[in-house]
């Protein structure tokens, strides 16, 4: 049975995010310098409301996300990327391995704590939370270090049910979260 992209990204939110005195925090479970883009210190987060079936995260992290990696409030994140990064001379940034956009609270701490530090944020969505939630994709368009890329999965409604087992309809926000652009969100 198809289920609910919306639904199962917020249910997964549960258990990968918490609340502290110190803001949001969500699960990690490495932080670790990587080859694309050039170069890129990524920290790769636990949990995803999809289920592509070409996803490359273990499926140890994909469906124990309670059991998987530490919680870290937004700065102890931005800390240990920076001192990576500064480590070995990148100047690039990103959090992969799981959705970025779970834990909108911690995101947006996280690219704040960023702000003036000389780093470009690549954000790989995909795009499922910013075309449910509007106001997440026009709270992102002010960090103009932040290059968003929404990873469609497929070219249409059914390729996109095809490939995540999720109802259809979930194309539809992949889409929004790019054609929020025409609406000025995106730089
Ligand atoms: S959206 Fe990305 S992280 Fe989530 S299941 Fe698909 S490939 Fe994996």
């Amino acid at each position: 049975m198809l289920y609910d992209p919306v639904r199962r990204h917020l249910s997964i939110e549960k258990l990968v995010t918490r609340k502290s005195i110190n803001g949001l925090q969500r699960k990690y479970y490495r932080v670790r310098p990587a080859r694309w883009y050039g170069g890129i210190v990524t920290a790769d987060c636990v949990g995803c409301g999809l289920l592509c079936k070409f996803c490359w995260v273990s499926d140890y992290v994909m469906f124990h996300p309670a059991d998987v990696g530490k919680f870290y409030s937004p700065e102890k994140i931005v800390n240990s990327l920076v001192m990576l990064a500064r480590k070995r001379g990148l100047n690039q940034l990103r959090i992969s391995g799981g959705e970025p956009t779970i834990g909108k609270s911690h995101l947006l701490q996280v690219l704040e704590n960023l702000q003036g530090e000389g780093f470009s944020f690549i954000l790989e969505t995909n795009g499922i939370l910013l075309g449910y939630d509007k106001d997440y994709a026009s709270r992102l368009v002010k960090y103009n270090f932040v290059h968003v890329r929404v990873s469609l999965k497929g070219c249409s409604e059914s390729e996109f049910a095809l490939l995540t087992g999720a109802k259809p309809s979930g194309f539809v926000l992949q889409l929004k979260s790019i054609f929020a652009e025409l609406d000025g969100c995106w730089s």
